[in-house]
């Protein structure tokens, strides 16, 4: 299994479809809170996966995997990275005056 689908129930438990290759280079869903598991023959996996944890666990998620969030995680680090080059450059300019 290679990426995971989340998501967040109201109460904010989180959910989780497994979504990898099986045996014999199967594309395959797995649900890890039942035993739901679905072939996967043409594209649309993430949208089944989030189908199931939305219909069977009241849970709604982003259409988006799992391995997004670093990437995101790194946007944010880069964006605050940024704004510090900022605040110090504001600083700088006020210390001038
Ligand atoms: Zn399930």
């Amino acid at each position: 299994m290679t990426h995971h689908i989340t998501a967040t129930r109201e109460d904010g438990a989180v959910f989780e479809v497994s979504y990898g290759y099986g045996p014999g280079r199967r594309r395959l869903l797995g649900c890890r809170h039942c035993d739901w598991q679905e072939r996967i023959s043409y594209g649309g996996a993430r949208h089944k996966g989030l189908d199931h944890l939305a219909q069977a666990h009241g849970a709604l998620g982003s259409p988006r995997m799992t391995a997004d969030a670093a990437a995101r995680r790194q946007v944010v680090l880069v964006m605050l990275a940024g704004f510090a080059v900022v605040a110090l450059i504001l600083w700088w300019a006020a210390s001038q005056g």
